[in-house]
């Protein structure tokens, strides 16, 4: 099974992920943790190439589309398609929804292209359920930044949190279109209450 966790940054996926490994453990489940991007040795590269990118090291959009769209592509076809074949269970730290989201929503990228991107890196293999962790841009992002000040955040990032609002409006629409594969969870709840939440959902979506 191929379960995919979504949301914007400091939404909780991580520490989600972990708890939710460590529960389907106890349940004698056989589980892989990865992450888009940076799931392979290769997409190790890409990611730290897509993060790095600065004044000075620019990524046009496209480019960014594109390397995004490798790494999946080289995800899908050496750790999701090998463990899914041998009855694993997958929780994955993004997937194709933060393509459409971040590059689609986020940049203003065309839609329509990503889809066709995502398919071509996929061939077409889609999440059994994804996770998308709702919390507010704000409340995400202060916690990745815990020494600033909201208001200081909101002056220096006031772009970075346009940009932010788009990508989470990008989810929204994304959960509205697609009901029965992407399950909205509230992430603003305890950790230990978001993961009560997200293993009911794992359990009557996946007949646990
Ligand atoms: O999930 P994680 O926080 O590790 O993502 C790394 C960074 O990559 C995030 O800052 C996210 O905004 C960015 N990203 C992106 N477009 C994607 C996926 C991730 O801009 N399609
Ligand atoms: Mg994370």
């Amino acid at each position: 099974k191929l379960i995919v966790f979504e949301g914007v940054e400091g939404c909780g996926k991580t520490s989600q992920i972990q708890l939710c490994c460590q529960w389907l453990e106890s349940l004698g489940i056989s589980v892989v943790v990865t992450r888009e991007p940076g799931g392979t040795e290769l997409g190790l590269d890409l990611r730290r190439l897509l993060l790095e990118k600065s004044e000075d090291k620019p990524v046009a959009e496209v480019t960014e589309l594109l390397l995004y769209a490798a790494d999946r592509s080289q995800h899908v076809e050496q750790e999701l398609k090998p463990n899914l074949a041998a009855g694993k269970y997958i929780l994955c730290d993004r997937y194709t929804d933060s393509t459409i989201a971040y590059q689609g929503y986020g940049r203003g990228l065309n839609i329509g292209l990503i889809n066709q991107l995502n398919y071509i890196a996929t061939g077409g293999l889609e999440s059994d359920v994804t996770i998308w962790l709702d919390v507010d841009v704000e409340v995400g992002l202060s916690r990745k930044s815990k020494d600033v000040t909201l208001q200081r955040l909101d002056r220096i990032e006031q772009e970075t949190i346009a940009f932010h609002r788009r990508v989470q409006q990008g989810y929204a629409t994304l959960a509205a279109s697609h009901p029965s594969r992407i399950v909205r969870v509230d992430g603003s709840l305890s950790k230990q209450a978001v993961q009560q939440v997200i293993q009911e959902i794992l359990r009557s979506h996946l007949q646990l």
